[in-house]
């Protein structure tokens, strides 16, 4: 365990809806929106002078230039993975593609990791993300991602040859609700974004709020923990095509199997043509 700076601000779920709400058609007339978002910004602004924000990293206040939580130089310093695995036995693969032995229980065609979870900053960076509900963080993480697209194409693999479909693990409604942001969806919209690539909206949908992964104990106990949680909701959006499914974190790919399984599998299934995962660390 870490010990968060003490006077760290962060975001709590219930500002983040109303934010949402004040996005999406709240019924508030837009020149009371925008007087809002002014406010949200002025409480922010006099937020920022009273708790100034602290780097996860080295603990200094972070300045002009600085990501909110990590500074410049401590983000400069983030380790990326140099070599890829495969999802089912970690043994290292070429670009992280599945591996004879494992491909026939896994429906995950390629894992792709941008980070070493082993590295400080990155774990607190996702820790903050995902339990502190920190949005911002979003920003820092993907360029990681970013970064790792451009390492694999120095490698001479171009993630979005040919054109896949960029999409995210999705959480159940009522998760969404309470914590306000998906921070896969925050992560994946952003790669798609940067690279001019079409964001598979509602592609898939969780129906059954199983327990958190963390939760279980096993690996047996995950994957039936996840088993049967997903829909796919717009098979045309991926029909023959190959799906980048973003996470924030993963750790036996449970999750991302499952995903992959009812992306690819007809007729319930969605027919992908392969599934590529991809997240900035594994735990
Ligand atoms: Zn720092
Ligand atoms: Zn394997």
């Amino acid at each position: 365990m870490f010990n968060y700076p003490q006077n760290q601000r962060f975001d709590k779920p219930s500002f983040k809806k109303a934010l949402k709400k004040s996005n999406h058609g709240s019924g508030l007339v837009p020149h009371r929106a925008s007087l809002w978002c002014g406010a949200q910004h002025m409480k922010n602004w006099a937020l920022d002078i009273i708790f100034p924000k602290i780097c996860l990293g080295c603990s200094r206040f972070t300045a002009i230039g600085d990501f909110d939580y990590v500074c410049k130089k401590c983000f400069g310093e983030v380790s990326l993975k140099n070599t890829f695995e495969c999802v089912g036995c970690k043994r290292q693969t070429h670009l992280g593609l599945t591996c004879v032995f494992c491909k026939k229980e896994s429906e995950l065609d390629q894992l792709l990791i941008a980070a070493e979870l082993s590295d400080s900053v990155i774990e607190k960076m996702l820790k903050t993300y995902k339990y502190k509900f920190v949005s911002d963080m979003a920003k820092p993480l993907s360029v990681i991602a970013k970064k790792c697209i451009k390492k694999l194409l120095s490698k001479g693999f171009n993630l979005f040859e040919d054109s896949p479909v960029v999409i995210s693990v999705p959480l159940h409604k009522n998760r969404l609700n309470w914590r306000g942001f998906n921070q896969a969806d925050l992560l994946a919209r952003s790669v798609a974004d940067s690279y001019h690539m079409p964001y598979g909206e509602k592609v898939l949908t969780r129906v059954v709020n199983a327990k958190h992964q963390a939760e279980a104990e096993t690996k047996e106990e995950r994957f039936s923990n996840v088993k049967n949680n997903f829909v796919v909701t717009n098979r045309e959006a991926i029909k023959g095509r190959t799906v980048i499914l973003v996470d924030d974190i993963c750790t036996t790919g449970a999750t991302l199997n499952e995903c992959a399984r009812v992306l690819k599998n007809p007729p319930s299934g969605g027919g992908a043509k392969r599934v590529i995962g991809f997240v900035i660390a594994r735990g």
